[in-house]
């Protein structure tokens, strides 16, 4: 059986913290806030995945109010939601997704973020889309106010 899933997920752009998308460091001015590395791209793949193995939300499994996940690097989370995946005996077809960031220019750090994703994941390269793009100038996300991804993902039983 195949099953769907989608993430989603935002963070405000501020000075003085490191720009994480993918487990991947990125040279910029700001970097995500947030309770945990703030990885808003692997925090939207951990929904997405969540999402397919109707497993509710990554708020529910690791909670912001909780200590533990205090700076916590995203890929341990992601690694946590795959071994969920995999007690239940699903496995990922296939995961897109779209990075909303007016800067930095992420086209340099594509195939980086894609390469890293896939392997914390063990699928292939071929099975991970990793797309960005503006705001266009527009909104909040526009302005560099924030960074936001959307995900979607396919996982087999
Ligand atoms: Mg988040």
């Amino acid at each position: 059986m195949i099953r769907i899933g989608i993430g989603y997920d935002i963070h405000r752009l501020v000075k003085g913290r490191k720009l994480i998308l993918g487990g991947v460091a990125i040279p910029y001015s700001k970097g995500l806030s947030g309770h945990s590395d703030a990885d808003a791209l692997i925090h939207a793949i951990c929904d997405a995945l969540l999402g397919a193995a109707a497993l509710g939300d990554i708020g529910e499994h690791f909670p912001d109010t909780d200590k533990r996940y205090e700076g916590i690097s995203s890929v341990k989370l992601l690694t946590r939601v795959l071994a969920l995946l995999k007690k239940r005996k699903l496995s990922i077809n296939n995961i897109d997704c779209i990075i909303i960031a007016q800067e930095p220019k992420l086209i340099l750090y594509k195939n980086q973020i894609r390469s890293n994703i896939s392997r914390l994941l063990g699928i292939k390269e071929s099975c991970l889309n990793v797309k960005a793009k503006t705001n266009e100038g527009l909104g909040e996300l526009g302005k560099q106010k924030a960074i936001a991804v959307y995900a979607a993902c396919l996982v087999e039983a």
